[in-house]
């Protein structure tokens, strides 16, 4: 894990000191709210910088916050009166304040779809939601992320925007960078669905097919940062991983905010490398601590596609640690074998009394065409896959259906036609006539 950049970096480590962390970091008024990185593992404090990884304990960096405390009121006007994008939630982001002038995708304030048709064939009776992230710039929830790990790299003078991806990130890249005008080299594994594919490729930046799975292009891009052809990258996911974790919060925050400033009870959330489901925790916890929501338990719960389910293998067999597996599914966006944030995931599921479950690709694609009937989303195979997990859960018990859920949809269907398309069609094919329709049987 250790690289160049880092070893050679000054690191200040400081205790607790905000005020001396800003002392010692250059680009302070850059990141707004943001005062340090911070490992996970030990708490030991970093200086806002393109780095990942602890030096003391090879932990995992966060954003640490100096929080707008003290006047929940007033913030939450302050919000209210901001854009309808994540920029309007920048009070508790590491950008600067005036971070909508700059170039940017805007993505964020997503429909939140009540879903009454839904909950009735599933048997919900507490109210069911839809987050519905199909609806951003490129179409997944990946832009949220990208925003902010973007306005990062501009910050810390890189040029070339890159990433390892399961499809999704690699367009959400590529478009963000082409409209700030960022160099765009991107990886990919080579047997993606061709929705993700071309709509990596449009934007007009370079996009390499790996010979490997995810986890391959991954490690592949580790060594890339690590050699001195990575010199002025930024890796959105690897060594922005810290900021670009942040840009999940905003799915904690817009949920919130459009319930009415309330926390829900139940919230389903897809796992690739599980950095999505630990962000909405904390941006959950976050809230609490603002004072913008009332103070109230939340349970999480964690979906998989049974083809690459290590972390809800994990949490059935009751470990700790995850055990690293070959991903085999039609779930393309969330096949990580090797998921970064799965011991975290286990926790935050365990903490909040929810559970991980998994799904075979028969029935993602059952639940892709159940939202699809039901409330006319089409989401993507992520959203089939978190859908698919609901309804297991209600039937296995472990979630109420008394209780207010919110389901997140993370991808359009668009994306992943080869999912459904051998399953799906005209109804018939005709000539052109009455006669023709009657005799279909369709009259
Ligand atoms: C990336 C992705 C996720 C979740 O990713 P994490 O690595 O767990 O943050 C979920 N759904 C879709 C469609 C994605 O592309
Ligand atoms: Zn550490």
């Amino acid at each position: 894990m250790r690289r160049k950049g880092l070893a050679t970096m000054a690191v200040q480590t400081v205790a607790g000191n905000t005020t001396s962390v800003s002392a010692e970091n250059p680009h302070e008024a850059a990141f707004g709210p943001a005062v340090a990185l911070s490992c996970r593992e030990c708490g030991t404090r970093y200086p806002l910088s393109p780095v990942f990884a602890c030096q003391e304990c090879f932990g995992p960096l966060e954003v640490a916050y100096d929080l707008p405390l003290g006047d929940p009121e007033g913030l939450r006007k302050r919000i209210e009166a901001g854009p309808a994008n994540i920029w309007r939630y920048a009070p508790l982001l590491p950008v600067p304040a005036d971070v909508t002038e700059k170039q940017n995708l805007n993505p964020g304030w997503t429909k939140l779809v009540r879903a009454d048709n839904l909950a009735r064939e599933l048997g919900i009776t507490g109210g069911l939601y839809v987050k519905d992230d199909s609806g951003n710039p490129t179409h997944s929830f990946k832009d949220r992320v990208v925003a902010i790990a973007l306005e990062a790299a501009r910050t810390f003078g890189l040029t070339t925007l890159s990433c390892s991806s399961t499809g999704n990130l690699a367009g959400a890249v590529g478009a963000a960078a082409a409209r700030a005008g960022f160099r765009s080299c991107v990886f990919i594994p080579h047997d993606l669905e061709e929705g993700k594919v071309v709509m990596a490729a449009v934007y007009g930046g370079e996009l390499v097919a790996i010979e490997g799975s995810y986890d391959d292009v991954n490690r592949f891009c580790s060594e890339l940062i690590g050699d001195p052809i990575g010199e002025g990258w930024g890796f959105v996911n690897v060594n922005l991983r810290p900021y670009y974790g942040e840009g999940s919060k905003t799915l904690a925050y817009e949920i919130a905010e459009q319930l009415g400033w309330r926390l829900p009870d139940n919230l389903v959330i897809p796992i690739a490398s599980g950095s999505q489901l630990t962000k909405i925790d904390k941006g959950l916890q976050e809230l609490i601590r603002l004072g913008l929501v009332e103070d109230k338990p939340y349970t999480i719960y964690g979906a998989q596609a049974e083809g690459c389910s290590p972390v809800s293998a994990a949490f059935k067999a009751g470990h700790d640690v995850v055990r690293p597996v070959k991903p085999d599914t039609i779930a393309k966006s969330l096949a990580i074998g090797n998921p970064a944030d799965g011991p975290y995931v286990l926790d935050i599921v365990r903490r909040t009394g929810g559970a991980v479950e998994d799904v075979d690709d028969t029935q993602v694609v059952d639940a892709i065409k159940l939202l699809a009937r039901t409330e006319g989303i089409f989401a993507e195979t992520a959203g089939g896959v978190t859908v698919g997990v609901l309804r297991k859960l209600i039937e296995t018990g472990l979630l109420d259906p008394a209780a207010e859920t919110v389901v997140l949809n993370t991808g359009d269907g668009l994306k992943t036609l080869d999912a459904v398309s051998p399953t799906t069609g005209p109804t018939a094919t005709i000539r052109p006539t009455v006669a023709a329709f009657r005799e279909a049987g369709l009259a």
